[in-house]
């Protein structure tokens, strides 16, 4: 399975703004983009304007990164998404949110995305009682995700509990704190997606 293996600071440094792509660091001041907020590489700090063109790009890109897609898994997900009735942005915002690697970073089980990729894949999460470790595996109303029995009781899980007890789940997920399990409701509305990006950009990048 392919993933982006450099280093990730860049992709927010290039993006010029934060993705909070590292769990704890991206909340204290070793973050890239606090400590040089100007594009990597040697020409980072002389760019010209972005061209149209340009700024939709980086649109895409952001989006890509935040949620640690691909390029041809993101032009999938832009196909499904302009199937889909409504609007194509939203739609391509809300399969993106139902990844099960999102769903387990959004109810507080890793502190960040990359990591609950990790633990998806090594089998830590069930969907409505079957274990997945697929995590681009996308979620649908009316299914449970919930941290395996086994996987309960390690310090891993203890420790990211506790420390993103502040962190609220979305209203599309109901999560239940004591059986470390939620149930989907809905499918993501735009406003319950934090996601900085301008979606429409990207759909006029991919309909050129
Ligand atoms: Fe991005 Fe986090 Fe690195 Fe800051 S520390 S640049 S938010 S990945």
């Amino acid at each position: 399975m392919a993933r982006y293996t450099g280093a990730v600071c860049r992709l927010c440094r290039r993006e010029g703004q934060k993705l909070f792509l590292k769990g704890d660091r991206c909340y204290t001041e070793k973050c890239g983009v606090d400590r040089r907020s100007y594009p990597p590489g040697m020409h980072g700090q002389g760019r010209a304007k972005a061209s149209e063109y340009g700024t939709q790009l980086r649109e895409k890109q952001k989006a890509k990164r935040y949620y640690g897609v691909l390029e041809s898994q993101f032009h999938k997900y832009f196909e499904e998404a302009s199937r889909r009735p409504g609007k194509t942005g939203e739609n391509l915002l809300a399969i993106l949110e139902t990844r099960l690697d999102n769903v387990a970073y959004r109810l507080g089980f890793a502190m960040s995305r990359a990591e609950a990729r990790q633990l998806v894949l090594h089998g830590h999460f069930l969907v409505n009682g079957r274990r997945v470790n697929i995590p681009s595996f996308l979620v649908k109303p009316g299914m449970t995700v919930a941290l395996s029995q086994k996987s309960r009781g390690l310090d891993k899980f203890k420790n990211s509990i506790e420390a993103n007890s502040a962190r609220k789940a979305p209203s599309w997920l109901v999560y239940d704190a004591q059986n470390l399990s939620a149930k989907v409701v809905a499918l993501p509305s735009r406003a319950e997606i934090d996601l900085p990006v301008e979606e429409q950009l990207i759909v006029e990048l991919y309909s050129k």
